[in-house]
């Protein structure tokens, strides 16, 4: 059975990155407007939807159903809608100014090549991994952790025909994870060299061997449980507190995956318990290594196959990529930050007012009646959009001085798969030196000029109302004190260089489904002058000229501009957008058979995966194969994936 790919269906993923530049520029906030005529006033502008457009307003999350469990919104307006069924019912809709802010200010930094203000630090990062950890018992010694290896044995809970010792299964179920207890070596199982258990006691008896019990994966079909027998400390690597502390987060993530399996439930009570931290009970774990800067790290994990949480955060990999993380000073600003505003932690210097103030976008052309500013109630379906654990989508393809690339690579390190020795004991990969993990920058939507509409029965998405396209409303953007190059930045970005051209924002909800195209017009700009007449100060407000045909504060030489100008043309919007399309054709019947999953399931079994590779991909030996095109190649579109048998 072996993947392909279609090369008649293509696809365009919804999304794609506008790149970072080699490094975040940054000054003091009085470097960008000292010695420099400072502008006050305000800019008129117009927001016309060029497709549906959703932002829900959150005082009802039963707007259109009575099912408490899945939740149906109304559009953003005004109206304090709590329990009201929203059927019949419709207010003026309004586009709250926090929504518009957000797209001007990320079209900003993407333009200004600014820090990534909004990278979300506490999301763990971590993903799947097919390489086997090792067994090992982890302890603390005079305050501090110790991993030793240990040996794994196998303890008979269900019937099996190669291993004919006792079922220990009602006796193993008086015992808790991490119990001490003796053991009679049984038979080799196979040829695995994993031994199997005769027999158990609580005290020491002649010829029996001492083990502390694992509870949880199941391996080898089920049938056992594992002892874990005590062998070498570990002396190179160092157990750090954050390394308990992503365990810690590891199995949170289980149990969310998981949301009715408590497999980890014990050993998530002896990880917490005060005999753990005290150094009175100790702990089977399983265990990977990976070596960065000369200095060994460690994977910790409940299971033998499962995930890895790195130790990279997106800050760190930003930090080392440019220091494109967040501005955390007055004193060295980037120039979205500096017009913006931003907020660090705490103290004096580590906040800066924004010198740019919204307001909420109202109706400019006013309908006969409420209704008709809407679509009919629709579904927002929940796609699965690729999770920021598909490297092959957010990372760089990492290759080395010679041009070589590698088998796979996460947030912390990229290896390719050990061919020249298939025995068990060696290690199983071979780590690619120097790697640098490398994100592939700021995510944006393409356009796309048919929105799906969805509608039907599926209660278990949500029920929303959008609205109508070519709807127009109009908004101001006050500004106060910031330099002439600023506003001219500022209302290139709003009008994206033009206000007759097809460049467009994308607002709210439902981007993947072609929802939230809109054109921003600049319809004028005031300026506020202040005028001395003997005693007393008056402000007069006056038109002030920008050549909105001359206005290009930006060098179109640069890439990401160009990358903007091109993801954010709607005329030349891609026909074809839709999430990755994967096919397991031997599973016809099963509900997940065509999912996007599936693509990135057979993007890392197809045959060589790349040209370097040395062995062919496999479910075990994963090998990644395509990567997300470039916002500037000429082809972005990708292929389907299949999978059917020989
Ligand atoms: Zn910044």
């Amino acid at each position: 059975m072996t993947w392909k790919e279609d090369m008649n269906i293509k696809f365009v993923n919804p999304y794609n990155f506008i790149s970072l530049g080699n490094e975040c520029k940054r000054k003091s906030f009085d470097n960008y407007i000292n010695n420099k005529e400072l502008l006050t006033g305000y800019i008129e502008c117009e927001l016309e939807n060029l497709t549906p457009i959703f932002i829900p307003n959150t005082t009802n999350e039963n707007a259109f159903t009575d099912n408490e469990k899945y939740k149906s919104y109304d559009f953003f307006s005004y109206d304090y809608i709590r329990e009201q069924k929203r059927t019949s019912e419709y207010s003026e809709p309004v586009i709250p100014a926090s929504e518009i802010r957000g797209v001007i200010r990320s079209a900003y930094e993407a333009l200004t090549d600014s820090c990534m203000s909004t990278i979300d630090d506490g999301n763990i990062l971590s993903k799947r991994t097919t390489i086997p950890a090792k067994p090992g018992l982890l302890k603390k010694e005079n305050g501090e952790w110790k991993l030793y290896e240990a040996e794994r044995l196998m303890i008979k809970v269900k019937d099996c025909s190669i291993d004919n010792a006792q079922n220990f299964k009602d006796i193993l179920s008086k015992y808790n994870e991490g119990d001490k207890i003796y053991f009679k070596r049984g038979i080799e199982y196979k040829n695995y060299r994993i031994y199997t258990i005769s027999d158990i006691s609580n005290i020491n008896v002649s010829g029996y061997e001492e083990g502390y019990i694992h509870f949880g994966e199941d391996f080898i079909k089920k049938h056992h449980e594992s002892i874990f027998k005590l062998g070498k400390m570990i002396k190179d690597i160092e157990i750090t507190i954050d390394d308990i502390n992503r365990l810690a987060g590891l199995i949170d993530i289980y149990t969310e995956l998981n949301k009715n399996n408590r497999k980890y439930e014990k050993f998530n009570d002896l990880l917490t318990s005060k005999d753990f931290k005290n150094g009175k009970r100790v702990l089977p774990v399983y265990y990977s290594t990976y070596k960065k800067d000369d200095k060994n790290y460690v994977y910790l994990s409940p299971a033998c196959i499962g995930r890895e949480i790195f130790s990279n955060r997106l800050s760190d990999i930003l930090k080392n990529q440019g220091g494109y993380q967040p501005c955390s000073s007055r004193e060295n600003l980037c120039e979205a930050c500096a017009l913006f505003g931003f907020t660090g932690d705490g103290g004096e210097n580590n906040a800066l007012a924004s010198r740019l103030r919204f307001t909420d976008a109202k109706i400019k052309k006013r309908k006969n009646r409420n209704e008709d500013y809407y679509d009919k109630i629709c579904i927002l379906p929940e796609l699965a959009s690729p999770k920021i654990s598909a490297t092959e989508f957010y990372l760089e393809r990492p290759y080395d001085d010679r041009g070589k690339t590698c088998d796979m690579w996460n947030y912390d390190y990229a290896f390719n798969w050990n061919y020249k020795d298939k025995n068990e004991q060696d290690e199983q990969i071979e780590q690619f030196d120097e790697y640098i993990p490398k994100i592939r920058g700021r995510k944006f939507y393409w356009h796309s000029k048919k929105a799906k509409f969805v509608y039907g029965q599926n209660e278990r998405n949500c029920k929303i109302r959008p609205l109508k396209k070519n709807n127009v409303f109009s908004f101001r953007v006050y500004f106060d004190a910031i330099t002439e190059d600023e506003l001219n930045k500022l209302v290139w970005t709003l009008n994206i260089g033009d206000n007759n051209n097809t460049n467009c924002h994308k607002i709210g909800r439902g981007k993947p489904i072609g929802f939230g195209t809109v054109k921003i017009r600049i319809n004028k700009i005031i300026k506020r002058d202040i005028s001395f007449d003997s005693d007393t100060i008056s402000y007069k407000l006056n038109d002030y000229k920008i050549d909105l045909k001359q206005n290009r504060p930006f060098d179109y030489n640069k890439k990401n501009v160009q990358e903007f100008l091109k993801i954010t043309d709607f005329e030349k919007a891609p026909r074809i957008i839709n999430y990755p399309i994967g096919e397991d054709k031997t599973k016809p019947d099963k509900p997940n058979s065509v999912a996007s999953h599936q693509w990135f399931i057979g993007n890392k079994q197809i045959s060589y995966g790349h040209k370097d590779a040395k062995i062919k991909a496999s479910g075990t030996k994963p090998i990644i194969y395509k990567t997300l095109p470039y916002i500037l190649d000429k082809d972005i579109t990708l292929n389907k994936l299949y999978k059917e048998r020989n």
